[in-house]
């Protein structure tokens, strides 16, 4: 057997898509997994009852569809195809209303009223160069960007607080709330300046390639991820956790998809003690409570549109959700804003026949383990009457569970890592390429790198290519 030139740790999204830009440039790559099957958050597993397939962690994936090197890879050809509800995303009101937003940016500006003008003038720029501005910003910042003036545009709109901005732009409250719920899944409050940017990246993913999700679950795309990393001559073996230097193969690199805690256990004493210091003082972002449901029929919502979007944001006003997420990190408000999917409306192969699952969570402070079902079922409840009479089973997953799972989601942060303007910047030290380590050939690309969580494997690809340039003297990228 010829010797291995790069090895990951972690088959999550990152580490997969590091070993697949390692295979394409022609080297031997090896992947070593704790778990046993790949996937990290893109496990999909029966929960609940068998016949019941969920999404242990992502669900819904605009991020995937878009991803400058998924885009590039034939992941199709393994096995992936994607499921494309009508809206990307429905967002129930009180008294039986709800607003969408549509694929298209003219029938969602249509659903606003007189906020349809201000929400064309807004997206459309951004919409006209959105492979552009994407690419520009699925990377380490600072850097000379591709299209400059997208990304000076979208900078304007995007550095301000979502909760100021959205009242600045929109007067109806259907368009604030759909403002407010995209905000919300940044996890920070929205009164945080940056998070227009993460509401502004949502949306437009929406119109540019929806928020569809793989059919039969998550694992469809690790799985496919898996098979084209077989297919360029990559090994993956699973079932082995590396807790040091000592368990890892000789290989000119190491890349390393879990916690920057991790990567320090890895280190061991090669790690410089400003270089420990800065990754013990990482900061982490609040966590989230998950409840995976068995139903016996689809949600009963009060407004029936709900049923267009597989993701469905339930908190009802723009300022209820600003004061609900001005706490999360502290305490769960009694009426907290609940993250929903609902893929068996579109994907009948995930349920018994005529039977449905629903994915839900909430944001709880960081290792919270505190019960907070009667505070999110109330919720459902509010928009959908019936909701509990058509649970058949229920699992829920606490934030500790989730640190369990993945060490990449430390106290329940599913984002690897704070989502402010800071922590996106050091992620995990301030760097012009802050993948690489002071230790010789080891590397960290997990979501706890640039450009931060969700299902893109952009941080495993520019770690793999900072690699590619260090240890192997890559210039092009391939
Ligand atoms: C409940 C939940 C909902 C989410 N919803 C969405 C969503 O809808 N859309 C979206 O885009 N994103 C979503 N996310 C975020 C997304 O799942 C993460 O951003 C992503 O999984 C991070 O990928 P990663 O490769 O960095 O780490 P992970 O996915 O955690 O993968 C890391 C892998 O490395 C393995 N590993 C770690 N340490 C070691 C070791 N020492 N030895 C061997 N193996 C090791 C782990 O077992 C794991 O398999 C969600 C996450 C959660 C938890």
């Amino acid at each position: 057997m010829a010797p291995l030139d790069a090895v990951v740790v972690g088959a999550g999204h990152n580490g997969l898509s590091a070993a697949i830009t390692l295979a394409r440039a022609g080297l031997r790559v090896q992947v070593i997994e704790a778990q046993d099957r790949v996937g990290g958050g893109l496990r999909s597993l029966e929960l609940t009852r068998p016949g019941f397939i969920h999404d242990y962690g992502s669900a819904i994936h605009p991020l995937s569809v878009a991803s400058p090197a998924f885009r590039q890879w034939p992941l199709h050809a393994f096995g992936l195809s994607w499921v494309q509800p009508p809206a990307p995303v429905a967002h129930p009101l009180d008294g039986g209303r709800s607003v969408t937003l549509e694929r298209s940016l003219d029938a969602t500006a249509d659903g606003l009223g007189r906020d349809g003008p201000a929400y064309r003038r807004l997206m459309r720029p951004l919409l006209d160069d959105w492979e552009g501005l994407l690419g520009d910003i699925l990377r380490p910042l600072p850097r000379v960007p591709g299209h400059p003036l997208t990304l000076a545009r979208f900078g304007v709109r995007g550095l301000p607080p979502a909760e100021g901005l959205g009242r600045a732009l929109f007067r109806t409250p259907e368009a604030r709330a759909l403002w407010a719920g995209l905000a919300a899944h940044s996890i920070l409050p929205l009164s945080t300046p940056g998070t227009s940017a993460a509401t502004l990246v949502l949306a437009l993913l929406g119109h540019a390639v929806g928020w569809p999700f793989p059919r039969g679950g998550a694992q469809a795309i690790a799985d496919a991820l898996r098979g084209y990393l077989e297919h360029l001559g990559g090994e993956v073996v699973t079932g082995v956790r590396v807790r040091g230097p000592g368990d890892l193969p000789e290989a000119r690199a190491t890349l390393v998809d879990s916690s920057p805690r991790v990567l320090l256990d890895i280190l061991g004493e090669r790690a410089p003690a400003a270089y420990r210091r800065a990754l013990e003082g990482f900061r982490y972002g609040p966590g989230i409570q998950k409840f995976d449901y068995a139903l016996s029929g689809p949600v009963p919502w009060a407004d029936g549109r709900v049923a267009r979007a597989a993701t469905v944001h339930l908190g009802g006003g723009a300022d209820e959700i600003a004061a609900s997420e001005a706490q999360a990190a502290r305490r769960v408000s009694a009426r907290p804003y609940v993250l929903c999917a609902q893929h068996t409306l579109f994907d009948p192969s995930r349920a018994p026949a005529g039977a449905h699952t629903f994915w839900a969570y909430a944001h709880v402070p960081s290792g919270s383990t505190a019960d907070i079902r009667p505070q999110v079922e109330a919720q459902i409840e509010r928009f959908a009457p019936g909701f509990q009479g058509r649970v058949l089973a229920s699992r829920v997953t606490d934030a500790p569970m989730l640190e369990a799972f993945s060490p990449v989601f430390h106290g329940g942060d599913v984002n690897g890592g704070s989502g402010t303007l800071w922590g996106l910047l050091a992620r995990p030290v301030l760097s012009a390429t802050p993948y690489r380590t002071p230790v010789r050939g080891v590397y960290l690309c997990s979501s706890s790198t640039p450009p931060g969580g969700g299902i893109h494997g952009m941080a495993g690809y520019h770690a793999a290519y900072a690699a590619l340039k260090d240890e192997f003297g890559l210039r092009e990228e391939v």
